[in-house]
């Protein structure tokens, strides 16, 4: 039986992972569920899944959660605010951490998982795009293993020999991240120039949560994907590249020297990656509809908009910047995605925050994670004072 941590248990990744554990109660248990601050949604997880543990990272919450867990009856302890989640995902009876919670509050968990030699499931690429060197040391230090969740970054895991190689000894020429294309793809900047929240969190293929949504549509998404692949593989920016592919059916490839290009293949359900992680190496079912290729009867592929799409080349140029820079454009692209969802910032200027954040912010060596806080907040005020200037 392994015990699972599943932080950011209310969320989408949270909820297919859930749905995995309960198709395999005689293999993986809910041991401890941590969400934001929705009591009630956390509370009905509880009733369902009895974890030993409840988290809620925002403190202000502990005492209702308290109070709802005892009116059930339920015995599951209660942890709370950031030192919470960390205990959390510490707990020697926990043999595996899914890191699910979205953006860069989930950095220190994440951290502390890997510290702790957990078999860590990472869905939070923005931790690792923050923090690569650090999240990188933490795990050699704790001596756990890192699981890619991210679907790309799930199917290049795939398609490695033995997990995650040296890219070069392993002959290795190139890793190929697809995408989707987003909400937009096709579309022209006048076209997007008045798009609304519901419509880039519209996605075509996969359901996720609202932030992603928007990084998708904006391209960001693939951006900050390729900075994760060159963290979790090793390769450099010039051996990463993306190709849109609408259908969203091959969820990434590897190219060889000898010419071969091993693909993963599957319908867009992140139970497919979740489940494979989970098992690792072992296999399991996932619940998910088996793909029928006559069914399909053909897969297109495009290569990316990039003018139109400037946050792809945004993330490629921070991570040939490298230090603090991934961590810049992250922290902006989160400011700017949370004003565009809150109606106070057009959809097309997401990218000209970013933008704006890596002109005037120098990157840094990554030496520290107080360092790196450091830079997260300088970069948060700075995209915060260009959002003001728009708006005025
Ligand atoms: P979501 O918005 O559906 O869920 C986010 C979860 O994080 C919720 O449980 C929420 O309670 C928790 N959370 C939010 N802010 C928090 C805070 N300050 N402290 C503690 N917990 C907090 O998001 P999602 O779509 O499930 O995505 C989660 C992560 O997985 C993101 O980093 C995303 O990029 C990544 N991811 C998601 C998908 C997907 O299909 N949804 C695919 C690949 C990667
Ligand atoms: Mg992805």
């Amino acid at each position: 039986m392994k015990r699972i941590a599943v932080l950011g248990a209310t969320g989408s990744i949270g909820a297919s992972t859930l749905d995995l554990i309960a198709r395999h109660p005689d293999r993986f248990s809910a041991h401890v569920l941590a969400a934001h601050r929705n009591v009630e949604a956390l509370v009905a997880l509880c009733l369902r899944f009895r974890p030993a543990w409840a988290v809620i990272a925002d403190a202000a919450f502990e005492a209702d959660l308290r109070q709802r867990l005892a009116g059930h009856g339920l015995s599951t302890r209660v942890l709370a605010g950031s030192a919470g989640l960390t205990e959390a995902a510490t707990l020697t009876e926990v043999d595996t951490v899914v890191a699910a919670i979205v953006g860069a509050a989930g950095l220190e968990s994440t951290l502390a998982a890997a510290r702790a030699g957990k078999r860590l499931l990472l869905a939070n690429k923005e931790a690792i795009v923050m923090a690569g060197p650090l999240l990188l040391a933490a795990l050699s230090a704790g001596g756990g293993e890192l699981l890619p969740l991210d679907s790309e970054h799930n199917a290049v895991f795939q398609c490695l020999p033995g997990g995650r190689p040296e890219l070069t000894t392993a002959g290795v020429r190139r890793l190929v991240l697809t995408a989707s294309g987003g909400p937009f793809r096709g579309r022209t900047r006048t076209d997007l120039a008045a798009v609304t929240p519901a419509m880039a969190c519209a996605h075509p293929n996969w359901s996720m949560g609202r932030k992603i949504s928007v990084d998708s549509a904006t391209l960001m998404n693939k951006g900050l994907e390729v900075i994760e692949a060159h963290f979790l593989f090793g390769a450099p920016a010039e051996a990463i590249d993306v190709v849109v592919h609408p259908q969203s059916i091959v969820h990434s490839l590897v190219e060889y020297l000898d010419g071969s290009v091993l693909a993963q293949l599957g319908h867009p359900d992140m139970r497919t990656a979740i489940a494979h992680a989970l098992a690792w190496p072992g296999r399991v079912d996932a619940g998910v509809r088996r793909l029928d290729l006559v069914a399909l009867g053909q897969l297109g592929f495009e290569a990316p908009d990039r003018a139109t799409f400037t946050c792809l080349d945004l993330a490629y140029a921070a991570l040939r910047a490298g230090g603090t820079a991934p961590a810049i454009l992250n922290a902006a692209n989160e400011e700017a995605v949370a004003a565009f969802l809150d109606g106070r910032l057009p959809f097309l200027a997401i990218a000209e925050v970013v933008a704006g954040c890596l002109d005037r912010l120098a990157a840094e060596p990554v030496r520290d994670l107080a360092g790196l806080l450091d830079s997260d907040l300088t970069a948060r005020r700075e995209a915060q004072r260009i959002i003001a200037a728009m708006a005025g």
